[in-house]
């Protein structure tokens, strides 16, 4: 059992940006105004996420690395209509850290006289002394007395929020964890994630740093209004300032229920690389189809010759019963319903403002 819940585990975990992604969500998830995550070894050594969201009682513990385990998922109508307005509602992402990694979670809620701390092995929370556990209980089970939490839980102080530690990455599944072999890299591809979400989210502080440097390598001050600001935090003003706007707002009559919003440079000659930052429904996603679609009327535009390069961060809002997320589990590459009408209204939205710059 164990060792098919590692391979599965590996399937949405591929690598540690992967782990990083998830963790980031579920901190978003809960509201935080906050977020700072640190890593060592490109995350493989550790990766730890603190947040000042709605924190985890005590008694939900037990639930954190058990899959399938979410506190999100209300009900099968409110997936079909569209209604979750998050894609963290599968339960999986804990549960899979925990079987290919040591998890210790620290968390403190509104109503906790203070916070505690637990460790998570293989899914399930590790007691403190291993000799002498109490039974934790199912899930269909109430919720275990203090008596028994006192077995599993360690008080400690903390402020509200969840600060959650994954250390050793794969420290079981020797093969994945030595074809990582420049830290470096996979720090780069966090550093890319944390990215995405500090300008999707420009009301949150998102911070991103090596474990044990004082200074950040990424970092927004939040309460910021858009995420033009938030890219300025980032970039620079000469970058958000070169940006303009997409903003097509859901059409009430006709059947193509998306919402389009977005940024998108002309020429832009700060970027080595095309950077191209998808969102849909507020979660960080692939789309090879619109992705491409971009690139090439960047390339027919003669907008990325000569060292140039572009930046596109597009927003699509779709009701939740159109998009797919579930093609490929690591890479969260979507489709979604009337995907080709949606993609050339994207771009043809984009060559109109580009063409008239051009001439
Ligand atoms: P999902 O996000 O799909 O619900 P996860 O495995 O990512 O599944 O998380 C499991 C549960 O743990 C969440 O539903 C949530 O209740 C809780 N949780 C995880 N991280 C946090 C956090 N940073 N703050 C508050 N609750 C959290
Ligand atoms: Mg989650």
């Amino acid at each position: 059992e164990t060792v098919v819940n590692r391979i599965a585990a590996g399937e949405v975990l591929a690598r540690p940006s992967n782990a990083v992604k998830e963790l980031l969500e579920n901190s978003l998830d809960a509201r935080s105004t906050t977020v700072s995550v640190a890593c060592a070894q490109g995350g493989l050594k550790m990766m730890q996420i603190t947040d000042n969201g709605c924190g985890i009682a005590p008694e939900d513990f037990r639930f954190l690395c058990r899959r399938f385990a979410t506190s999100k998922l209300k009900t099968y109508d409110q997936l079909q209509g569209g209604e979750v307005d998050t894609f963290g509602f599968r339960g999986e992402a804990l549960a899979s850290v925990s079987h290919v990694a040591h998890v210790s979670v620290t968390s403190r809620t509104a109503a906790g006289a203070c916070a505690f701390r637990g460790t998570f092995r293989d899914g399930a929370l590790l007691p403190i002394d291993a000799g002498i556990a109490p039974d934790l209980g199912g899930p269909e089970d109430p919720a275990p007395g203090e008596d028994v939490l006192q077995a599993y839980l360690t008080p400690t102080s903390g402020t509200q929020g969840t600060a959650i530690t994954v250390e050793d990455l794969f420290y079981n599944v020797p093969a994945r964890r030595q074809a990582f072999t420049n830290p470096r890299a996979e720090y780069v591809r966090i550093l890319d994630i944390v990215s995405r979400y500090a300008v999707h989210y420009p009301g949150v502080a998102i911070t991103c740093r090596q474990h044990g440097a004082s200074r950040a390598d990424l970092s927004t001050p939040g309460r910021l209004a858009s995420p033009r600001q938030a890219i300025q935090a980032i970039y620079g003003a000469e970058v958000a300032r070169n940006l303009h706007d997409i903003d097509i707002p859901r059409d009430t009559t006709g059947d193509l229920k998306v919402a389009v919003r977005g940024l998108f440079s002309a020429a832009e000659s700060r970027f080595r690389n095309p950077v191209f930052f998808l969102f849909i429904n507020n979660r960080a996603v692939s789309s090879p189809s619109l992705k491409r679609a971009v690139d090439t009327l960047y390339a027919n535009l003669m907008l990325t010759a000569g060292g140039k390069s572009s930046f596109v961060y597009l927003s699509l809002t779709l009701p939740g019963a159109h998009v797919d997320v579930n093609v490929h589990p690591t890479k969260r590459f979507v489709n979604f319903l009337e995907e080709d009408r949606i993609v050339e209204l994207i771009v043809s939205t984009m060559a109109d403002r580009l063409q008239t710059e051009n001439t």
